[in-house]
């Protein structure tokens, strides 16, 4: 019975981030672009 569980952690489910289109975590920063929300929220500078 707790293999229903099991079949529902295994994937993440990943979202486009409306602002950069990259994949991300639903309700989580997008790592790309640091857009949440519609809104940037944190600053990411661009590393070489
Ligand atoms: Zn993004």
């Amino acid at each position: 019975m707790r293999r229903a569980y099991n079949s529902v952690l295994k994937l993440p489910q990943l979202i486009s981030c409306t602002q950069c289109g990259a994949p991300s975590l639903p309700h989580r920063v997008c790592p790309s672009c640091g857009c949440y929300g519609g809104k940037q929220v944190i600053n990411i500078e661009a590393v070489a």
